[in-house]
């Protein structure tokens, strides 16, 4: 059955069990948000301390691809999401035959492969990086130094499974073109221009099964390390010419793809004021976390809401805010987190008390055991009247918890 067909045509109320595919932070706060509306979350995920199948009411411990588990979500849920973007297509399209299933299979498929990514966002009409696609080792055999030096200096990017930087090499010459692409395994990759960035923004959006939408404030994002560090929102440096452009450019996108769900679409700024789409997530986004603590709707409610044909809720920002991601590396607070964990230096409990004792700050920590350099623990939302105050708060906490933001 095509996935668009089994769209629930009457809304699913409270009461009813929700199934979640993946059982990360993401999985995590939409159990939240679904219990806290009366829902009941089955959660599908191997770990047997995934962050979303310990508060899940029920955790399914099995692979994505469990035919048996997958079979079981699909009696019990009346509806299935997913958080994790890897999760295997088919998977979802097994479990769209008889539950609805919010994003769509075919939705998550072209979001996990940057080819078909970067193809359906042009198609759709919005700009993205000068980029060249590479899909195998003879295939770049057969691009010539002049095809290749037109994205270059640039970043090869393995089209599947990178995540948070992981996956990409910056090169500046034809040469190292190949000897990256080698290095990555000769997968399907794009080489994709390295572009003057001026600033980062991220437009969320949801999309309900009859074709509404939500529209949130713009948000900023500063990267470090190709991860996301911080979230500004509304947006410092964005126009409202340009906040309209990513806003339209989102729904543009979600519209053509039938999209029903939380959709974030990633934008570049670049010097000249132009703005390209990064990348897309068929799901509540990390640069969206604030929404929990600053909107009248969080996003995770929003893909509640979406996935069960409930109204959409409103996304008025009742407070300007700052999301400061905390990384492993807090736990190591000695300058050099990496180095010290790899010699098995003993992890510190951050000063969470000190943390919350800033009127301003929310503190949300994902409940995973290991803290590791680079890994996502939890974040920190500031609120405050006004964003000077918000901004300020966040820069203290920054500098108590020896986070680099700059
Ligand atoms: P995530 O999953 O965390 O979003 P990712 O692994 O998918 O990350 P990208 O979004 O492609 O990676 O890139 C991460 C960051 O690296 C970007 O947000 C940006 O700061 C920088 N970056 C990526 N591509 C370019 C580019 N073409 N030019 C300049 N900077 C770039
Ligand atoms: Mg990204």
């Amino acid at each position: 059955m095509n996935p668009d067909h089994n769209t629930p045509v009457s809304p699913i109320l409270p009461g009813a069990w929700l199934g979640m595919v993946g059982g990360g932070q993401l999985g995590r706060m939409f159990c939240f948000a679904a219990q806290a509306m009366g829902y009941r979350v089955a959660v599908l995920d191997p770990d047997p301390n995934s962050p979303a199948g310990s508060v899940a009411d029920r955790h399914l411990r099995a692979p994505y691809d469990d035919e048996a588990a997958l079979t079981e979500l699909a009696r019990l849920c009346a509806a299935v999401s997913t958080e994790f973007e890897n999760v295997p297509a088919q998977s979802l399209d097994a479990l769209a035959k008889t539950t609805f299933v919010s994003p769509a299979g075919r939705c998550v498929a072209i979001a996990q492969d940057r080819i078909a990514e970067k193809r359906f966002i042009a198609a759709a009409g919005v700009p993205v990086a000068p980029h060249v696609v590479i899909e195998s080792s003879q295939a770049l055999a057969a691009l010539t130094d002049d095809a290749l030096a037109a994205v270059l200096p640039g970043i090869l990017k393995t089209a599947r499974l990178g995540y948070d930087g992981k996956g990409q090499v910056r090169v500046t010459n034809a040469d190292e073109v190949r000897e990256a692409h080698a290095s990555l395994g000769g997968v399907p990759c794009v080489l994709e221009k390295r572009l003057p960035l001026k600033f980062e923004v991220s437009a969320l959006i949801a999309r309900g099964a009859n074709g509404a939408t939500a529209v949130y404030p713009l948000a900023q994002n500063t990267h470090r390390n190709g991860v996301l560090s911080h979230t500004i929102v509304p947006a410092p440096d964005a126009s409202p010419a340009l906040v309209q452009q990513a806003q339209q450019a989102a729904l543009q996108i979600a519209a053509k793809l039938g999209y029903v769900g939380v959709l974030c679409v990633e934008f570049f700024v670049l010097e000249d004021g132009t703005m390209v789409a990064n990348e897309m997530a068929p799901r509540p986004h990390n640069s969206g976390h604030y929404t929990v603590d600053a909107c009248a709707t969080s996003q995770f409610e929003q893909q509640v809401r979406a996935m069960t044909a409930m109204p959409l809720g409103d996304t008025r920002q009742h407070s300007p805010a700052v999301m400061l991601n905390i990384l492993g590396d807090v736990w190591f607070p000695c300058g050099a987190g990496e180095s010290k964990a790899q010699k098995g230096a003993a992890p510190v409990t951050p000063p969470w008390n000190e943390v919350a004792a800033m009127p301003a700050a929310r503190l949300h920590l994902y409940g995973k055991e290991d803290a590791r350099p680079g890994r996502k623990m939890g974040h920190v939302n500031f609120t405050a009247p006004t964003l000077d105050e918000a901004r300020a708060a966040a820069r203290d906490c920054a500098r108590l918890l020896h986070i680099i933001t700059g």
